[in-house]
């Protein structure tokens, strides 16, 4: 059995934002906006079951009925759960559109695609390449066979309003994390809703953002640009943007630093240890972090 406790954080008092914790996997936030005209929920997280009870709780709160499902990206953990959302339109950018249609095509989402890729797991652990946690086998892989995912019911290629007035956010696609993320900002209210593009906490929660981060420096500058002062990240709490700007300098010190070490011709296991390379930012130190910063030293240019 599984430890996960799901909270339900307010992050205003017409925004509610459910955290999986205790959880070894990668479990998306899922968040509601209330919206004068229904509820907008963004992401679906891992599990329908769980993303089924947090809209029928906000239902039931807002008195309201789910208008609209939104996506920040494909990922399994932020996607898998969209079951719960199925009578509802659903947007995400017009290449996650593209993407979701390729992988529908290469059997990635149907139950024997689903099905191959365990016992591909599996069989792979057999060979002694990595083991499995005994999670993994009763909670993640049984999860994963059992979802069943919808398409984006409209792909957005450059913006999308959703409500009017003070309420209104913007959804925007702006790849970074993956080549089909987005985010959706409300300037009115001082909301960024991140999705992967800014995660927090890495020690607790996934290493979902930090493993690609070192690419994608560019789309935390220009996410600084932009006015607000609450961010709402795809896994972590919710932090303000003071936060963004430390993840972002931390980012860069380590890009700098990183790049003159590989210029030197500096072995990856030294360069990882070097002196120069400036510590975690966090409190807690995630405990992969030897082979983020192995995966990073590999990425800089
Ligand atoms: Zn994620």
């Amino acid at each position: 059995m599984s430890s996960n406790v799901n909270k339900q954080i307010d992050v205003t008092e017409d925004i509610v934002m459910l955290r999986t914790t205790g959880s070894p996997f990668n479990d998306g936030n899922i968040i509601c906006i209330n919206q004068s005209d229904g509820l907008v929920f963004v992401d679906a997280g891992r599990i329908a079951e769980t993303a089924k009870e947090f809209r029928k709780d906000m239902e039931t709160r807002f008195k309201k009925k789910a208008k609209l499902m939104v996506l920040t990206h494909l990922h399994v953990d932020h996607l898998d759960g969209i079951a719960a959302f199925k009578d509802i339109p659903i947007i995400a950018s017009q290449k996650a559109v593209e993407l979701y249609l390729e992988n529908e095509k290469n059997h990635h989402y149907s139950k024997q695609g689903r099905e191959w890729f365990v016992e591909n797991q599996n069989l792979e652990e057999k060979t002694g390449k990595f083991t499995l946690s005994k999670e993994w086998h009763t909670d993640w892989a049984v999860n994963y066979v059992k979802a069943k995912v919808y398409p984006p019911t409209l792909g957005v290629k450059e913006e999308l309003a959703i409500g009017n007035g003070d309420e209104r956010f913007l959804f925007r696609p702006i790849g970074g994390h993956t080549e089909c993320s987005s985010y959706l900002i409300n300037e009115n209210k001082g909301i960024l809703i991140a999705g992967d593009n800014f995660n927090c906490e890495h020690a607790d929660n996934s290493l979902c953002m930090l493993n690609s981060a070192i690419k994608f420096i560019d789309v935390l500058k220009k996410f600084e640009e932009l006015d607000f002062n609450t961010i709402v990240p795809g896994h972590g709490k919710v932090v303000d943007k003071g936060y963004l700007t430390k993840t972002r300098q931390y980012l860069e010190e380590m890009s700098a630093n990183m790049k003159k070490l590989k210029a030197k011709n500096t072995p990856v296991e030294e360069a990882i240890n070097d002196p120069s390379l400036p510590s975690f930012f966090e409190e807690k130190l995630p405990q992969q972090m030897d082979s983020v910063l192995k995966f990073w030293y590999i990425e800089v240019n």
